[in-house]
């Protein structure tokens, strides 16, 4: 099997597209990594992000707002033979990307960044009140860097291999 580093963008999207949860990782105030699993929107090369107002997270941004979000597809079992432990692969798709979070102020920018969300996970059309706009806050990061892998493709010359969407 094979290992495939993909560049192009509507692929990456469309990989980014198919997951309903992100792990945002982060510094914490004591200098430690931190992750949480985050849902989120992306358009335009931007992924949004929505919380409360404080907590662990907000100290660690407000010290330190450098973030590395990855996005990660249902990965599936596969194996070039049933007997062989180290032919077995996990098939899946992954995203990292990074850059830094800013925290959206502006109201109407806020209401745009909750509808990206929203419609990462349903095409209901929605309106927000307006103590709930108040009081979310909305990560805003313009990725600066994005790389994908797509894993356990079968190699060309396997006899499982397909044409065809491979994540
Ligand atoms: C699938 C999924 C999607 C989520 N989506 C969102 C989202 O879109 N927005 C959002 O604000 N939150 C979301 N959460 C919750 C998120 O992961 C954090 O728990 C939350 O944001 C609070 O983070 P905090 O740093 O403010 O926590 P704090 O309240 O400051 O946490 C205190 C301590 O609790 C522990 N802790 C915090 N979060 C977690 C966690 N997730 N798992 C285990 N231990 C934890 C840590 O040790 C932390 O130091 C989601 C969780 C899941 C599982």
């Amino acid at each position: 099997m094979i290992t495939v580093t993909i560049e192009e963008r509507a692929l990456i999207n469309e990989i980014i597209a198919k997951n309903n949860t992100c792990y945002v990782g982060m510094i914490d105030t004591e200098g430690m990594p931190y992750v949480i699993p985050m849902n989120f929107g992306y358009a335009d090369d931007i992924i949004y992000l929505h919380s409360g107002q404080d907590g662990g997270s907000i100290r660690a941004l407000e010290n330190n707002p450098n973030v590395c979000i990855t996005f990660c597809s249902r990965a599936q079992l596969t194996y070039q033979n049933v007997e062989v432990a180290c032919s077995y692969r996990m098939q899946g798709s992954s995203v990292i990307c990074k850059g830094k979070v800013i925290f959206e102020e502006n109201f109407d920018e806020k209401v745009k960044a909750l509808n990206i969300i929203m419609k990462q996970y349903t095409d209901r059309a929605f309106t927000y009140s307006v103590p709930a706009v108040n009081n979310v806050r909305i990560w805003k990061i313009e990725v600066d860097k994005i790389s994908t892998k797509i894993f356990g493709v079968p190699h060309p010359n396997s006899r499982n291999y397909k044409e065809g969407p491979v994540f």
